[in-house]
């Protein structure tokens, strides 16, 4: 059996019989990534000799039979969390050269888990993106159709799961960043409820939206990394203080507790009709297994993503400000004077997206506007919360399609943001809400491109986010497949 195919869950198991140990299963995705990463791209930087030495030191901790979940497990990790003394660019030439002198509370918490990094998540530039097109170091190709898009903006950090380049890995979504790309992807990506998981050393796009979380092989894996992920953070103020529970306790063979609200405003025109047969299908098999359900209303949810496109480069416009030249990262070279210095940085080191973003962010927030914009959608924000409690009065989850359509081909939207931005029009109002969601595979398309089923539900309940996913998981056959390239 080919090591690098294996789930946190299988590797533990092996790792513990002492069947092999950190260094040789380390060793193998190190030869795994050599092997294909010419065709999927899906890492900015891979620390190989870093990874072999943490390694090492997991062979000791598992010779001393102190063996724990993560421990001597390989990881990527999305290039937007600061690793100490690895190189964080954010997939942003600005920040090309700028080299952390500290981890992020998560990846420290994957280190102290025992964990090890392979390296670092291509990703659109500064996460905004739905296809990791916008990287300033190249695109990442989607394992299941090398011309089609990975997803975005984790869409290294997906690849690089489906086509076992690591075990598992660390993606942020802001508006669907992580469920997106495992959709496309075929994996399974869970972003958190707002606060769940620190976001210290978390380089900031729209921080009323962030969240860190894990995409994986099956729904195990991610119960087991965000027992190690969540949790309350002293140096993150908006980190919430909630006991943490043992997140593989929901993971449960039946739903006869569960009723599921199935909301007709995610089931529109223009959604793929392939999709959205894969995700009846997935209904009916989450009936079969005990569920009931039920229809609600979600009637703002046509406001998400206008709301959200002023909300994230509204914020974001005030998070890029630090990018100047001055404190760290890329500076130009010709530099007359000051303001000339900071003009030629953030022209030469800012890709189109990300300007595009700081240009609307900066409009919406300025002088005489910022009421009829940025003060505008924060109150619909409020209303489309508002939604999600009155429908989680009715039902514990909520299942929608991830994506409108599968991944499509690389090229196709770049020329047309408005038709990118709708790839995140299922996705996004879980952000608005703070509310958790996970997307698992649930089909595939006639040409063979993966297809997601998202689940979300109230705030700290994603015990009820995973039960679902894992006991549909263990009913289908899915998420076993794997591409072929
Ligand atoms: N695709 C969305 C955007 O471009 C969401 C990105 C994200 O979640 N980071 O903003």
């Amino acid at each position: 059996m080919d090591l690098s195919t294996l789930t946190i869950h299988e590797a533990h198991e092996r790792l513990k019989n002492r069947d092999f140990s950190a260094g040789e299963l380390t060793q193998t995705l190190l030869k795994r990534i050599e092997e294909v990463e010419p065709k999927v791209k899906a890492y900015i930087i891979v620390t190989s000799e870093k990874a072999l030495k943490e390694a090492e030191q997991a062979d000791m901790i598992i010779a001393a039979g102190k063996i724990a979940p993560l421990t001597g497990i390989p990881l990527a990790i999305k290039d937007v969390l600061c690793t100490e003394g690895i190189t964080t660019t954010c997939g942003s030439k600005i920040l090309s050269n700028f080299v952390p002198v500290y981890d992020a509370t998560v990846v420290r918490n994957l280190k102290r888990a025992g964990a090890i990094t392979l390296g670092k998540a291509n990703m659109d530039e500064f996460a905004m993106g739905s296809s990791t097109e916008n990287s300033s170091f190249g695109h990442s190709h989607n394992p299941w159709d090398l011309s089609a898009i990975p997803g975005g903006s984790s869409g290294g950090s997906a690849a690089a799961v489906a086509a076992d380049e690591c075990i598992a890995s660390l993606g942020t979504d802001t508006g669907g960043s992580i469920r997106q790309p495992a959709s496309c992807c075929g994996v399974v990506g869970l972003k958190p409820t707002y606060g769940r998981v620190s976001r210290f050393g978390l380089i900031a796009f729209g921080s009323s939206l962030d969240q860190v979380g894990p995409l994986t092989k099956d729904v195990r894996d991610a119960a087991l990394l965000m027992n190690v992920l969540a949790g309350y953070d002293p140096q993150d103020s908006t980190s919430v203080n909630k006991e943490v529970p043992d997140y593989t306790t929901f993971l449960k063979p039946d739903l006869k507790e569960i009723t599921i609200g199935v909301a007709r405003e995610y089931f529109i025109e223009g959604i793929d009709p392939e999709v959205e047969k894969a995700v009846r299908e997935a209904l009916n098999v989450l009936q079969s297994l005990g569920a009931k359900t039920v229809d609600i209303a979600l009637p703002h949810t046509e406001y998400a993503l206008p709301v959200y496109y002023l909300i994230a480069p509204a914020e974001a416009s005030s998070n890029l400000a630090r990018y100047d030249g001055v404190k760290y990262g890329f500076r130009t070279e010709k530099d007359e004077n000051l303001t000339a210095m900071y003009k030629k940085t953030r022209s030469e080191g800012f890709g189109a997206e990300v300007k595009r973003r700081i240009m609307l962010g900066t409009y919406a927030l300025s002088a005489g506007y910022y009421d009829a914009y940025y003060g505008k959608a924060s109150q619909v924000r409020t209303l489309i919360r508002r939604d999600f409690e009155e429908a989680f009065k009715k039902c514990d989850v909520i299942v929608t399609p991830t994506t409108p359509t599968p991944a499509f081909k690389i090229g196709e939207k770049v020329d047309d943001p408005l038709q990118m931005y709708l790839s995140d029009i299922f996705t996004i109002p879980a952000n608005l809400a703070g509310n958790p969601g996970i997307s698992v595979p649930c089909g595939l398309t006639g040409n063979g491109l993966p297809i997601g089923l998202q689940v979300i539900s109230g705030p700290f309940e994603e015990g009820k986010v995973l039960q679902t996913a894992f006991a549909y998981e263990q009913n289908t056959e899915w998420h076993v497949k794997k591409p072929k390239f």
